[in-house]
């Protein structure tokens, strides 16, 4: 039976950054994701924005966190080689009960002591984006929002977590667990596994896990959103991200430019459900909001719709758990549950809470060869025409180009293979194919067969969901 320090069950943003944060100590630790690859699931469908911590009341930790996060993050991608855009967002407002929430939400953000807020008029805000609709009357803008890759993030935490010691165990699901006098056992449906901690990072099923061992304390209301992706090449996109504050008391629409160039829209909110399919009103209201206040905005360039799943935390008696719930039922057992907005932001922060709570109690040393830094796969079409060609020259993949919306060459995609796509969706996740205008009509069958022939095995196992896979990845890179 294997054995470890401490065990993270769960591997998208918050348990691949709470296994990096792990290792910063001296320990044996295990990342185990029940799919066949990390960052499958709330982490990949989401919002993707850098929030900058006006939203939260002051004094909480939410608060505190976030505004924090936010001015660590272009740190944290410089060390982890993933892009981060601090595009600004504008929070808009086109009537009076707008203008009341954009006061309140500035007043936190001071509180807070998020920099740079401001309440501009109109003819400033047209000034920034000339493409808003007329009628406008402000707008909160906060320069220090921003963008990033969800996954990109997420993999690569997980990349740097399995470059300093971490063992990671894919295709691994947690079904039972014990506790002794030693620790904890995990039964998983690849046997079982002793460790003297958990951290149970498990996102829609979080609650669930910790169910297996405590009484329930927490219970996971999910709610649906669908979204719209534009090309990059769609006439009339903002420079910002736009948060649009509807008179009525509904949610209105945000607008991310995404880093790849995209464009992002939504959510639509669909309560109580886990249905990840789109609905056709859903898209409906996603498009009638954004051709409302982007009256320019070319919708005939979408792309891709998505739907995405908010894990609502309610205490048993089903009133609403406002901040992040950080439950600690019994000695060196910790659990993230319920974390949805703005867990992309924090999750770095959530995984270093976590981790140094859990270190003492584990009395755990610091690991002085804690290497933070994770180089991203090399991009051939960030490259100049002489740079590529030598490159080409001296490696002949560079010079086959694979996915073409995106120009990514087949060294691109065996390298991704190399670090642990096990799927086509593995690879986009890891170099963007298939993320451009065809969304991957014209390369998914190349990377097919690229898989196939690198994982031997067939093209139906890796071109579905990864079910068919049986890759324990380990950390090739
Ligand atoms: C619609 C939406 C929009 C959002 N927008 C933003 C935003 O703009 N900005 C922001 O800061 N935050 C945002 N968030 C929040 C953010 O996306 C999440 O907090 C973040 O992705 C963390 O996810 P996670 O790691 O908890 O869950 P997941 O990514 O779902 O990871 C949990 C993992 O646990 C695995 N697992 C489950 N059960 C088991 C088991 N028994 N054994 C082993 N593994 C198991 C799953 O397979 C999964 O891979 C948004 C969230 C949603 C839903």
């Amino acid at each position: 039976m294997e054995r470890f320090d401490a065990a993270v069950i769960g591997g998208g943003l918050l348990g691949c950054f709470a296994a990096r944060e792990l290792s910063r100590r001296k320990l044996d630790i295990a990342l185990l994701e029940a799919r066949e690859d990390v960052c499958t699931g709330i982490s990949r469908a989401n919002t993707a924005v850098v929030y900058p911590g006006y939203d939260h009341e002051p004094g909480t930790l939410k608060a505190e966190m976030t505004v924090r996060a936010n001015a660590a993050f272009d740190r944290l991608c410089k060390e982890l080689d993933v892009p981060f855009s601090r595009c600004g967002s504008l929070m808009l407002s086109f009537g009076p009960r707008a203008d009341a929430v954009l006061r309140n939400k500035l007043q936190n953000g001071e509180a807070n002591g998020v920099p740079g807020l401001r309440l501009l008029d109109a003819e400033r805000v047209y000034a920034m984006e000339p493409g808003l609709a007329p009628g406008l009357r402000h707008a909160l803008f906060s320069p220090t929002a921003g963008t990033v890759n969800p996954w990109q993030l997420g993999i690569a935490a997980c990349e740097n977590a399995v470059h300093n010691g971490v063992q990671l165990r894919l295709n691994t699901k947690v079904e039972a667990l014990h506790r002794d006098a030693e620790g904890y056992l995990l039964e998983t449906d690849r046997g079982s596994i002793r460790t003297r901690a958990v951290i149970n990072c498990a996102g829609l099923a979080a609650h669930w896990v910790q169910e297996l061992l405590f009484p329930p304390s927490v219970r996971i209301v999910p709610t649906a959103g669908d979204y719209l992706v534009l090309d990059k090449n769609s006439v009339g996109k903002p420079t910002h991200i736009l948060e649009y504050e509807p008179e009525e008391k509904v949610k209105g629409l945000t607008v991310v430019p995404t880093v790849e160039g995209s464009l992002l829209l939504g959510p639509f909110e669909r309560d109580n459900t886990l249905d990840y399919a789109t609905t056709e009103g859903g898209l409906f209201w996603v498009r009638e909001q954004a051709s409302r206040l982007l009256p320019g905005l070319d919708l005939d360039g979408t792309i891709r719709s998505f739907a995405a799943v908010r894990p609502n935390p309610e205490q048993m008696d089903g009133r609403s758990i406002h901040s992040f719930c950080i439950e600690h039922p019994a000695e060196r057992f910790w659990s993230l549950i319920g974390i949805k907005t703005p867990g992309l932001t924090c999750a770095r922060e959530l995984g270093q809470y976590v981790a140094a709570a859990l270190a003492r109690e584990l009395h755990a040393e610091e690991n002085k060869a804690f290497d933070p830094i994770r180089r991203a796969i090399p991009k051939a079409h960030v490259l100049s025409f002489d740079e590529r060609r030598k490159l080409a020259a001296a490696e002949a993949d560079y010079g086959e180009i694979i996915c073409c919306c995106e120009d990514v060459t087949r060294a691109e995609v065996l390298e991704a293979i190399r670090r642990g796509a096990c799927t086509v969706d593995g690879v986009k996740r890891r170099v963007g194919t298939g993320m451009g205008c065809c969304q991957g009509a014209r390369c998914e069958q190349k990377i097919a067969a690229l898989l196939s022939e690198a994982l031997r095995m067939p093209e139906s196992a890796v071109t579905k969901d990864g079910k068919g896979t049986e890759r324990i990845y380990n950390g090739a890179c």
